[in-house]
């Protein structure tokens, strides 16, 4: 692959950053200043370190508790893992029938259709997930097609992972030409987290496949850090924004890192001056390994409370819960009353 340049400076492209990411504790060590001792080998081992260079060009060098290196740093916390915490928080593989489909919600279905990320991101509900089982042949994927094509309630078709935009682009236009010749499916979301962490994902190419895309389109992005979005993710959103698609984003509420509101009411206001509408601030799933950044539900109370007080409402996520198998995402609000309901009943 040839590099791009400008003033004869080497620009390397989407995929070199992500040949090129950081997978070994010694390296992120040397690469951000930080003690090697500050990096659990045990959790490493768990769940393997990986960050490109665009994104941790993004954390401030020697600072052990910058919010963006806590959400990719292995970390000893992770070893201590209490009995609510599984490696399935949100029972997906009930839902998961067949290889590389999630129908859990009535009228849109999930595509595991990136089989890995261009980051791992600590606290994800999916670390665990069995990505391999979900690396799917063409037969698979027409398989999967044709049980989106039989079931006509569908009417929204969301490509997630992992990550769907590590697939190339070539795969990425044969599935998506199959989907839009479904003629109930009107709407394509699209989960991702790849023009936060490396926003030369977003090339020429991308750019053309999604502008000739005959569907409805929506790109739900994943920032937890108003320190996330610098000038090249800024510019990657306004890119997606002119082939038509709709930009919107998703946040997980973190001890460490965003729990705050002075840090989320930034992060609201830096998302639409680039041009992303907060959608949704999930509590944490109860991922093992992932408890040290669990928000205690009085403190997400009281976050939300001053959230709103401080935005305008077109500028506040939903602050949502997941429960297994409910029809929907349930409102953190609605979830507590639910708790209270079952405690008296
Ligand atoms: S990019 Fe998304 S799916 Fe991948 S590890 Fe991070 S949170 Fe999980």
């Amino acid at each position: 692959m040839i590099p791009r340049t400008l003033d004869a400076v080497e620009i390397p492209d989407w995929k070199e950053h992500l040949s090129g990411a950081i997978s070994s504790p010694k390296a992120l060590s040397e690469r951000l200043g930080i003690p090697i001792t500050a990096i659990s080998s045990d959790a490493n081992k768990d769940f393997k370190l990986f960050a490109p260079e665009p994104y941790l060009q993004r954390i401030e060098k020697g600072n052990c508790n910058d919010p963006l290196l806590k959400q990719i740093l292995p970390q000893h916390a992770e070893m201590i893992s209490p009995t609510d915490y599984s490696s399935d928080p949100l029972s997906e593989e009930s839902y998961n029938t067949i290889p590389g489909l999630i129908h859990k919600y009535k009228n849109r279905v999930l595509l595991v259709s990136g089989a890995s990320c261009a980051i791992n991101c600590r606290y994800c509900f999916r670390r665990d997930f069995p990505y391999a089982e979900n690396r799917l042949s063409k037969e698979q994927w027409l398989k999967a097609l044709a049980y989106i094509d039989q079931h006509t309630e569908l009417n929204e078709v969301i490509l997630s992972g992992g990550d769907p935009l590590i697939t190339n682009d070539k795969q990425l236009q044969w599935l998506t030409q199959h989907i839009s010749e479904i003629s109930h499916i009107k709407r394509l979301r699209i989960h991702t987290r790849l023009p936060v962490v490396i926003p030369q994902r977003i090339d020429h190419s991308l750019i053309k496949w999604l502008t000739e895309l005959p569907l409805q389109k929506v790109m739900v992005l994943h920032i937890n850090h108003p320190n996330e979005i610098d000038a090249s993710v800024k510019k990657a959103i306004q890119d997606i924004k002119g082939t038509g698609t709709l930009v919107l984003n998703q946040s997980v509420m973190l001890a460490g890192v965003n729990d705050c509101a002075e840090i989320l009411s930034a992060l609201s206001e830096k998302l639409f001056n680039a041009g992303a509408l907060p959608y949704y601030i999930h509590k944490l799933d109860k991922i093992k390994g992932a408890a040290h950044f669990d928000v205690p539900e009085e403190k997400m109370q009281n976050i939300y409370s001053d959230l709103q007080a401080t935005l305008p409402g077109y500028l506040v996520p939903k602050l949502v819960v997941e429960i297994p198998h409910k029809a929907s995402k349930t409102l953190f609000t609605d979830s507590l009353s639910a708790n209270q309901f079952n405690e008296v009943g």
